[in-house]
């Protein structure tokens, strides 16, 4: 095993990832109490809303109001998805509420076509004139590029492929790329081999690894993730999220799982466990349906009911 990291960085995306893959819109006064919860948890970094079209993502229409009402702590980096150069127009009007603007697009031509209708060359190009512009409102920028791993409709996604846009993004400015199994496709063994070739391509950038627990591998790739050397991570409260096409694809990998297992593991996340299980136990009970994390249901490893 090579070295792990001593601290890792979480970026909660349950607010974003999460609420806008719920079937019903979760209400504003919910939302904002829910990020509340997660800001005194200890998390570092957060994406509470994005600024995609509210006719395509309804659920998320509310982002100005959940950005003007929340409480914004000391130290917690608040972040938007902006899709585009008119989303970061609109996102400018509440500058003052938020710190870092992530940007995404697929590696794959079919899943980057059904989620946003553009061809990958397109929303790249839109990225690269946009995110100067991010930057040059204050904003820290990262490029997250989907289906970093594999893709649901065309399977395989070359490596250099994701390596060349991960390239570009930083050129653009981006401070951060993180990589994206939106469907839950990768494997540890192939995380590994994509972190140690992503370290030795992409110096000057920091990088990020977001996985979906679609198929239980969550956790598995997390693991292999650190091995590598990678020290931050995107997950979400609850196990909520997915991704909207194709249906299904369900579970970013529980963000109290992670806390859990790396803090066992003596990595520091600077999250206090406890108060994000409470945040994740209230989403539930706004949601009325129970969630996938295991440590929501089987609470910490020093936790006993009896005591
Ligand atoms: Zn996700």
């Amino acid at each position: 095993m090579s070295g792990l990291p001593e601290n890792v960085k979480i970026r909660e995306v349950g607010p974003r990832d999460g609420f806008q893959n719920e079937p019903e819109v979760i209400d504003t006064e919910d939302k904002i109490r829910l990020i509340n919860l997660l800001s005194a948890t200890g998390l570092k970094c957060m994406e509470v809303t994005s600024f995609v079209r509210p006719d395509v993502i309804p659920q998320l229409a509310d982002g100005p109001q959940v950005l003007a009402g929340i409480e914004r702590r000391e130290g917690v980096s608040y972040s938007v998805l902006i899709p585009n150069l008119k989303g970061l127009e609109k996102a400018l009007e509440y500058r003052e509420y938020f710190d870092e603007a992530s940007f995404f697009l697929s590696a794959s031509e079919t899943h980057n076509m059904k989620n946003v209708n553009r061809s990958v060359e397109d929303s790249l190009s839109g990225l690269e004139q946009t995110v100067p512009l991010a930057i040059e409102a204050g904003l820290g920028c990262v490029g997250i590029i989907a289906t970093s791993f594999g893709c649901p409709y065309e399977g395989v996604v070359p490596q250099e492929k994701v390596f060349a846009l991960a390239e570009r993004l930083r050129a653009a400015g981006c401070s951060e790329v993180g990589f994206g199994d939106t469907t839950g496709m990768a494997n540890p063994l192939q995380v590994r081999g994509f972190f140690r070739e992503a370290f030795a391509r992409l110096d000057g950038v920091e990088l990020t690894a977001h996985f979906h627990d679609t198929r239980g591998q969550g956790l598995a790739n997390v693991l292999a993730a650190l091995e590598e050397g990678i020290s931050s991570f995107e997950s979400s409260f609850g196990e909520l999220g997915g991704c909207p096409v194709p249906p299904g694809a369900t579970g970013n990998v529980a963000s109290e799982d992670v806390v859990s297992m790396i803090g066992e593991m003596g990595i520091e996340t600077g999250v206090d466990l406890k108060k994000l299980i409470a945040a994740s136990a209230e989403a539930q009970s706004v949601l009325g349906r129970p969630l996938g994390s295991h440590v929501l249901r089987a609470g910490p490893v020093d936790w006993h009911p009896s005591r």
